[in-house]
């Protein structure tokens, strides 16, 4: 692209930055290390820094979590900078905001009560809050105020900016620009991109519940939304509900997803929860960038998590990290069993049904299986039966757990990922990083990003690929793919050592989606014709 790099030598080290500079507002329900419960939050922690070191002025600007755990020491550096009112649900809320510079970037905290209890961002062992279409609320709306109000440095962020309207809780960003503040001159020039990193996500409530938005009466045929007939709890409900991701898309300037596979997957009946149609219709302004990730967290020549450093050029601490793992599981020190790994959420969403159906016949192989993860309750007790029906071969570790997914990520030879759908994944990206060979289902961010493994590459190339992708989605597939990357290990050493390789020298940084986000932010800034 044409105005993409100015670049500079800093200590010796290439560091590119943007031509053209702008302002820019995150709004996020989670923004790592603050807060995080998936790649929402690693992405809003590490594109604003990135962001900011190409030039741009970046503000973030997400909820102030106070859960009573040690999660609430993440906002000790935070200061009160201020107090507004904000007009919903039918008074006027008073919301603080807290702020921190940190890494180039002002992080921005909105603090209200119900912002202030036990559990994640969303929800207990519960469920969801029931208030979160009032806390999100809340959100959106102090967000659009924070660039007016908030003298950051000594001067506002100013109306020109560009907000970056993350998932539904988000959403009402731009519907806030078009029809509360534009019709009264403010935020003419200010544009949004709402990025979409879960589709199935979408801020669904009762119809009744616009009135409490802070919304025009004109405005909801923007939100308007009937749910299907199977959805309905009875006879007399017509569906009628208001839906916030669907008011994003229609009054956003553009649409990004975190992988180009998403963005086309979303345009699909498959992938787009009932928003397929919509989405097409949108187009010309959606597009995909795939996730970059966070290279200095996730790093094996120097990360504080791991037993031992390793580079692709000498590999020799991976296998103490394996050894440091299986001791640290209790499982059988085997330098050579095969040991698969698995983290994530413990969603229908991750497939976890499949890591079920396929446990009992993968455990008559000689390999070793961990698992962590926390979410669905029957899955988490499923995962402390299986530990105790495979002791030697299966660890199941339920919880939320970041130095542990490093531990996992370095100590593991293989890691599974058969999500039904994924917008991006990072926990596949991670692996690649530390030498652990992936193995996905064929589908989104995960088929974007994992190459499969080629024994028979073009002639004079030799082998190619960084991993397995199977398909269809079932538990013979999956399987095999397994076994095959079993049978590689086992018998085809330096076809595994290329495996790894390729895959810890990919560009991994968010340098390179830097680049193609601010070629979205121009396009947005264009008016269409
Ligand atoms: P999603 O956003 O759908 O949860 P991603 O793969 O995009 O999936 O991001 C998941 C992120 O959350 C990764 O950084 C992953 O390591 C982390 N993660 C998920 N579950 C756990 C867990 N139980 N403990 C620690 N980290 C986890």
């Amino acid at each position: 692209s044409d105005r993409v790099k100015v670049v500079e030598d800093v200590g010796g080290k290439q560091k590119s930055k943007a031509k053209v500079t702008r302002s820019i507002v995150f709004v996020t329900a989670e923004a790592a290390p603050y807060s995080k419960t998936g790649g929402l939050g690693d992405v809003c922690g590490s594109l604003p820094v990135v962001l900011a070191g190409r030039g741009h002025r970046v503000m973030v600007v997400s909820p102030r979590y106070l859960h009573g755990s040690p999660a609430d020491k993440n906002f000790s550096g935070v200061i009160d900078v201020g107090h507004i009112n904000v007009f919903c649900f039918g008074a006027e809320q008073e919301v603080a905001f807290f702020h921190e510079y940190r890494e180039g970037v002002d992080w921005v905290f909105v603090d209200h009560p119900s912002f202030h209890r036990p559990g994640n961002p969303y929800g207990d062992s519960f469920g969801a809050f029931g208030d979160n279409q009032f806390r999100f609320t809340l959100l959106s709306h102090a967000a659009c105020e924070a660039p007016l109000v908030l003298p950051l440095g000594g001067f506002t962020y100013g109306e020109k900016c560009l907000f970056m309207v993350n998932d539904w809780h988000a959403g009402l960003v731009p519907l806030l620009l078009a029809a509360k503040y534009r019709p009264h001159g403010v935020y003419a020039d200010a544009r949004s991109v709402l990025l979409i990193h879960n589709l199935a996500h979408q801020g669904v409530e009762s119809a009744v519940t616009y009135k409490n938005l802070g919304l025009p009466a004109e405005w909801y045929g923007a939100l308007e939304w009937v749910f299907p007939e199977w959805a309905r709890a009875h006879a007399l409900d017509r569906g009628e509900a208001v839906n916030i991701l669907k008011g994003a898309i229609v009054t956003t300037d553009r649409i990004l997803t975190v992988s180009e596979g998403y963005a086309w997957e979303i345009t699909t009946v498959e992938g787009g929860y009932g928003l397929n149609e919509l989405l097409s219709s949108r187009k010309s302004v959606l597009n995909g960038i795939t996730n970059g990730i966070d290279v200095i967290d996730w790093d094996p020549s120097s990360d504080n998590h791991i037993a031992s450093h390793y580079s692709a050029d000498d590999l020799s601490g991976k296998v103490e990290c394996k050894i440091a793992l299986q001791k640290e599981l209790g499982l059988p020190i085997r330098p050579d069993c095969p040991l698969i790994g698995f983290i994530g959420r413990l969603d229908y969403q991750k497939g976890i049904d499949l890591i079920q159906s396929g446990i009992p016949e993968l455990m008559k192989d000689d390999v070793q299986f961990v698992m962590l993860g926390s979410g669905d309750i029957q899955c988490q007790d499923w995962m402390r039966i299986a530990e105790a029906t495979y002791k030697d071969k299966f660890r199941g570790w339920v919880g939320f757990n970041v130095p542990v997914s490093h531990r996992i990520t370095a100590g593991c030879d293989i890691l599974l990922m058969p999500s039904r759908f994924e917008p991006c994944g990072l926990n596949q990206l991670y692996a690649m990083r530390y030498g652990t060979i992936p193995v996905v289902h064929s589908t989104g961010g995960l088929r974007d990003t994992v190459v499969n493994f080629n024994p028979y590459g073009p002639e004079g190339q030799g082998e190619l690929g960084t991993g397995w992708t199977f398909s269809p989605l079932t538990k013979e597939s999956m399987l095999a793919a397994l076994r095959l990357a079993v049978e590689t290990y086992k018998k085809h050493k330096p076809s595994w050592e290329g495996l790894m390789k390729r895959g810890m020298e990919r560009d991994f940084t968010w340098e390179s989606a830097a680049i193609q986000y601010e070629q979205v932010f121009e396009w947005a800034f264009i008016d269409p014709p």
